[in-house]
């Protein structure tokens, strides 16, 4: 039997898995990223992890077959990080090469998006599929684009950046100073900031009845859903308004890559049939039905564990 180890690099936490060939985690550990301390100790410490596991699962080194990363930013060829989203890091570092020097395995390194999009045709919604699109719905909008069995890079690392795809000319100000990104309409903050500019002129609702009871009165991408599924007008109509965008950006990469699946994970997607019912019924009108032809918008299925499974997919592909 071979093994693969994956790992999920995020700002507080760095997630390991130890994987046999076949998928399955045999072993799940966590420590904190520490950025702060920079790259070296952190890849130190990886790599000690690492080493950790393999001796606890008595696994020999020939039979590793690699070690596979998702980190947030642009990443390069499935090596050097563009630029570190999350951390004080410098950019473009060749986190293959270091990691590799540091283990003795092979490494490689992809978006955090692009990966769990990989776990999802390895192990999760998309298994069987060659031309697939993941979106995560969450704080912001990742994307991972699988055209042809294969992750689309892009010259500078960027393929898949859908979160900021104008969708709007002259639209809401996104984080990342452009206006009318895909993110800042339908990401569980673009739904707060939408929920909220409409409480402030309209309290007479039960998203209001929800909110006002809660500490701080903050609303929650969640609370709309919630308060949607009870049959409140004014949040079933936000939710309509979100549905209406998602299937509008997501048309416009139906005529990218004419993928077979669409797999939607994130917080975002938790809402489940309410969100996925509202995109399927307006996808429609946006695209040709030579695009539709076949596709399925699917939830992801992988959930905590995409981001290890999907990094260790990353050797198979
Ligand atoms: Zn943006």
């Amino acid at each position: 039997m071979k093994y693969l180890f994956g790992i999920d690099i995020g700002g507080t936490n760095i997630k390991f898995g130890l994987l046999n060939i076949d998928g399955k985690i045999l072993l799940n550990e966590s420590i904190k990223t520490n950025s702060e301390a920079g790259y070296d100790d952190c890849f130190s410490r990886i790599a000690e992890e690492i080493e950790k596991m393999r001796v606890e699962k008595n696994i020999d080194k020939s039979d590793i077959l690699g070690v596979g990363m998702g980190i947030p930013g642009p990443v390069l060829h499935q090596e050097i990080v563009s630029f570190f989203a999350n951390f004080p890091w410098e950019g473009n570092l060749n986190v293959a090469r270091i990691l590799g020097e540091k283990t003795g395995y092979r490494v490689k390194v992809d978006n955090d998006v692009n990966v769990i999009t990989l776990g999802e045709v390895w192990q999760g919604s998309a298994v069987g599929y060659s031309d697939v699109i993941g979106m995560a719905l969450g704080t912001g909008i990742g994307g991972g684009i699988v055209a042809d069995g294969k992750l689309v890079g892009g010259a500078k690392g960027a393929g898949g950046e859908i979160g900021h795809m104008t969708i709007v000319p002259n639209g809401k100000l996104c984080g990342c100073g452009k206006k009318g990104c895909f993110e800042a309409y339908v990401s569980a903050t673009g739904i707060e900031r939408e929920a909220e500019s409409r409480l402030a002129v309209n309290k007479n609702n039960k998203l209001w009845d929800i909110i006002s009871k809660k500490e701080g009165q903050k609303v929650e991408a969640k609370d709309v859903f919630d308060a949607a599924k009870s049959g409140d007008e004014f949040s079933l109509d936000i939710v309509d308004y979100t549905t209406e965008y998602i299937a509008h950006g997501l048309s416009i990469l139906l005529h990218v890559t004419n993928p077979e699946v669409v797999v939607i994970g994130g917080g975002v997607a938790l809402a489940g049939d309410i969100l996925f019912d509202g995109i399927a019924a307006k996808i429609k009108k946006y695209s040709l039905p030579v695009c539709m032809d076949g596709l399925q918008i699917l939830p992801a299925k992988l959930g905590n564990e995409a981001g290890i499974v999907g990094a260790a997919a990353l050797l198979l592909n």
